[in-house]
């Protein structure tokens, strides 16, 4: 049973999360730098490597590679940077298509747009809010057909060169079967996991399923760089070119400018890293404090009869951002007024990109279940509260 517009119950849960929280204004997802960081950003001053040729960028990637269990990590200025170049290196070009999934934050799609490809959005699962693997295959099924070894839109004539699924909030989706239909389809794979550091199917972490993920440290995510994002591959050749191509595809040389293609500005400066490098130390203390107030959310939920999206059984999510599901959008549009009046931020889910004047055009399977989870999805403040801000201390 979910909430009902003119239920008292949202009164409780305002109540509630006042009571984790404290009084208003209470945000969505606040950062918390209560480690390393200032000593680590001085530091990095002090060395006047404050650009991207510092120590602190080399070791948050060696830092972040070995959280994930990737092989390479590569720094970028920012997630959707991060992603641009992810497409680039699997080989995304002008005319391609990709295909990704509407229920997503912008920048996912921005980030296809950019290479002059288009995307093409099939349904997401409503238990993950991520990319369904059926309907994947089904529009593949449906709508390509095999040609040389590639894949095509028999719609367009366009190759289908990537998918990119994202991990909405933390939840995993069903990676490992989108993983093999990519695999059997030719097309490759490109994680968005942008918002699931920390999170696993399985004993695996989010985005070492296919050839490339994009992390992001923007300042809402769950550990953050001020702005920030990060590539890993397990393939040494990807991790090369990634490399060249976020420096201005600059040839090493000592003095010499030799540029061997259009590269781009795009590495991380040191000063972010330096914020990188504390916040990886303090990552395994933050997600066990999300744990904690995801699992508050899920008690008080169930005890009140609302619905908690939870991961599906088999994963783990990093709680990153909860939510909570609505009985339609009247009584969504009711919370999200009541609960932002009294000062406690909550928020309904993005708009689906087909929504937006950019993407209108993009070919869709009717994105069944992302319209139904638009109108009923709310997620709810997530931060870590200050209470437990001495957990996070060195
Ligand atoms: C945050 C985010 C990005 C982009 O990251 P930035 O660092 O803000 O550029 C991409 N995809 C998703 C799903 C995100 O949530």
């Amino acid at each position: 049973m979910t909430v009902r517009a003119s239920d008292s119950r949202k009164g409780a849960l305002i109540d509630f999360i006042q009571g984790i929280y404290g009084p208003p204004p209470i945000t969505l997802h606040r950062p918390v730098f209560e480690g390393n960081e200032r000593l680590y950003l001085v530091d990095s001053i002090d060395s006047n490597f404050v650009s991207s040729v510092g120590a602190r960028v080399t070791e948050f990637e060696g830092r972040l590679a070995a959280f994930t269990g990737a092989t390479h990590g590569i720094a970028a200025v920012n997630g959707t940077a991060a992603l641009h170049t992810a497409l680039l290196l699997v080989g995304v070009e002008r005319g391609d298509e990709v295909i990704s999934q509407a229920l997503t934050f912008v920048a996912t799609c921005n980030a296809i747009n950019y290479i002059g490809a288009r995307a093409v959005f099939v349904d997401v699962d409503r238990d993950t809010l991520g990319m369904s693997p059926e309907a994947l295959r089904s529009w593949l099924e449906t709508n390509t057909r095999c040609e040389g070894g590639r894949t095509v839109n028999v719609a367009t004539g366009a190759r289908i060169k990537a998918c990119v699924p994202m991990h909405t909030f933390g939840i995993p989706c069903r990676i490992e079967m989108i993983a093999e239909i990519c695999a059997e389809f030719g097309i490759a794979l490109v994680e968005d996991t942008a918002e699931s550091l920390g999170s696993y199917v399985g004993k695996k972490h989010t985005g070492t399923f296919g050839q490339i993920a994009a992390f992001s440290f923007n300042g809402n995510k769950i550990i953050t760089t001020g702005g920030g994002g990060m590539i890993v591959t397990n393939d040494g050749e990807i991790a090369r070119r990634a490399r060249h191509l976020t420096t201005t595809a600059k040839r090493p040389h000592r003095y010499e400018f030799f540029h061997d293609e259009v590269g781009y500005n795009y590495r991380l400066p040191n000063l972010n890293a330096a914020l990188g490098c504390a916040q990886m130390e303090v990552l395994p203390a933050m997600l066990k404090i999300k744990a904690e107030v995801a699992a508050r959310y899920r008690a008080f939920c169930s005890e009140q009869g609302l619905h908690f999206i939870e991961a599906p059984a088999g994963t783990t999510s990093n709680n990153w951002l909860n939510a909570i599901l609505f009985d339609d959008r009247a009584a969504r549009d009711d919370f999200l007024k009541f609960s932002n009046e009294t000062g406690v931020m909550t928020r309904p889910i993005w708009r689906l990109m087909t929504e937006l004047p950019m993407f209108a055009e993009c070919q869709q399977d009717g994105l069944e279940q992302a319209r139904w989870l638009v109108d009923r999805v709310v997620n709810l403040p997530s931060s870590v509260p200050q209470s437990e801000f001495e957990r996070l201390k060195p």
